[in-house]
């Protein structure tokens, strides 16, 4: 998205931004779009708002694929390119690190770089499915949001009578002391 100085008088500034689904310029990401606000101040150009973006996420604790869509401040500054800086360059010492200083030469800049980069840097580093999700069992590697957990076995399960059973402290075991002393008498 570029801009041309020649159209931007000083002050303030309304700009859409949209970006057409599947652009090669953000992998993963779709509908982005929204309005900022462009305040120029001779050649420096303050640009902040928030931006809607959905992207494709794999879940951290589950591994499934899920589509978040979420907002996201932006804060962007360009300054004219100095002799011997590259363009796009960015300045750390003058703004706090939070901040993206970028660079243009000529009348011409582009909005996209920046806009890629804070989208990316917005980007969840553990991103969930959603807030409980239940993830995989590292023992038997079944889904527990969708199945329960065969790791242990279950409470119902006819294994654990055999047990119960030879243990000797079962209900059958009182009955059947209980007939013996009947036949007694
Ligand atoms: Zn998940
Ligand atoms: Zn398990």
């Amino acid at each position: 998205m570029r801009i041309n100085l020649r159209d931007i008088p000083d002050g303030i500034t309304a700009i859409e931004v949209a970006k057409p689904d599947g652009s090669p310029d953000l992998p993963g990401f779709s509908d982005i779009g929204g309005r900022l606000t462009l305040d120029r101040n001779g050649d420096i150009l303050r640009i902040t708002g928030r931006l809607a973006y959905a992207c494709r996420l794999e879940c951290s604790r589950c591994l499934g694929w899920f589509r978040l869509e979420a907002q996201e401040p932006v804060e962007i500054y360009f300054r004219p390119q100095q002799a011997g800086e590259t363009a796009g360059h960015r300045e750390g010492e003058l703004k706090a690190d939070d901040l993206s200083v970028l660079t243009y030469r000529g009348a011409e800049l582009d909005l996209w770089p920046a806009i890629r980069e804070s989208l990316e840097l917005a980007r969840p580093l553990k991103p969930l499915c959603r807030q409980d999700c239940r993830g995989i069992c590292h023992g038997c590697g079944r889904d527990l949001n969708r199945e329960a957990c065969r790791c242990a076995p279950d409470p119902e399960d006819p294994r654990w009578e055999a047990l119960r059973a030879l243990s000797g402290k079962g209900g059958a075991g009182k009955k059947g002391r209980a007939r013996k002393g009947a036949g007694g008498s």
